[in-house]
């Protein structure tokens, strides 16, 4: 059964796009998905595709995937303009930006343990959304922040929301509202957080339209308030249903073939694959596997109908 794809939002200004793996982990369908529909919009639209390596968590990044999803990604046709960008080599904005928010001060340091904020989502809040930050650290007295840095462990750092309130809508998903908590920006091993540099970069890289997985919906809230707070031009947004498996469930490992690899290991052809991504969403009949300018038109076509309620 396809995720058929309904418009329930504006186009946005400009068409320019991205995709933005994380070389933490091979590709899935779900990404590539992902990734091909962020290249239809973008082509459908006339704008231009970029490539983001979002490589900031050293711990977590293995340097040959960032080969291996490049080289998905061509396997699938998806090609991109410019050079690809990688975030570790924009460390420097990244401070600049940070100096900023500093400066306005929006930021304040954290030493809460993962245990810690855990605990403290545990307990009824009215209004911040599951996994959001309680602000134990917000207003420390001296005496408090004293004992902290006398531990040793290093803070994080955290943007003072306010629990503000932030709405969009998204070209997928219509109207969505949500509360921002006092996110981290940097953690406390020094990397830079991802919701902190997608914003700088998909300013940076003139981004029109973010088309990413559903997973991050939650993020976007956070990322407009904080481009908002950087004076940064608001891109549009359009996230894409997360792939399932047979179960219904998230895709895993137990769904079989699940990367490029193991599909072209079973024989399949990257257009066949292609082919299933786009049935998957309604773009191609099951067993289709149109060509890139036969998607790209039948995605002009989908985008270009009348918006849905
Ligand atoms: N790097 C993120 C991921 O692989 C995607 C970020 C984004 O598209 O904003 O899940």
């Amino acid at each position: 059964m396809a995720d058929v794809l309904v418009l329930r939002g504006p186009e946005p200004a400009c068409g320019d796009g991205r995709f933005a793996p994380s070389p933490t982990g091979s590709l899935h369908l779900g990404n590539l998905r992902t990734a091909l529909l962020a290249w239809l919009f973008a082509r459908s639209a006339g704008g231009r595709f970029q490539v983001r390596v979002e490589d900031l968590d050293a711990a977590r990044v293995r340097e040959h995937l960032v080969a291996e999803q490049l080289a998905d990604l061509a396997a699938l046709g998806l090609d991109h303009d410019g050079e690809i960008v990688r975030q570790s080599a924009r460390t420097g904005l990244y401070e600049e930006a940070l100096a900023r928010l500093e400066r306005d001060g929006l930021v304040y340091r954290c030493w809460c343990t993962r245990a810690e904020i855990r605990d403290a989502a545990s307990a009824p809040h009215e209004h911040l959304p599951d996994g959001a930050y309680h602000g134990t650290c917000r207003e420390l007295t001296a005496a408090q922040v004293a004992e902290r840095e006398a531990s040793g462990r290093p803070p994080a750092l955290r943007l003072r929301s306010r629990s503000a309130r932030e709405r969009f809508v998204d070209r997928l998903r219509g109207p969505v509202e949500g509360v921002v908590d006092d996110f981290v920006v940097r953690r406390n091993d020094g990397a830079f957080a991802y919701n902190f540099a997608v914003v700088i970069d998909d300013a940076g890289q003139a981004i029109g339209e973010v088309v990413r997985g559903a997973d991050l919906l939650d993020c976007t809230p956070r990322q407009l308030w904080l481009g908002r707070r950087l004076g940064l031009p608001r891109p549009g947004f359009a996230h894409v249903p997360l792939m399932c498996g047979a179960g219904g469930e998230r895709l895993s490992k137990r769904d079989g073939a699940i990367t490029l690899r193991e599909r072209l290991e079973l024989g399949q052809t990257p257009q066949q694959v292609r082919g299933l991504l786009a049935s998957s969403v309604g773009l191609a009949a099951a067993g289709e596997a149109p060509p890139l300018d036969e998607l790209i038109a039948r995605t002009r076509d989908l985008l270009h109908s009348p918006v849905t309620a």
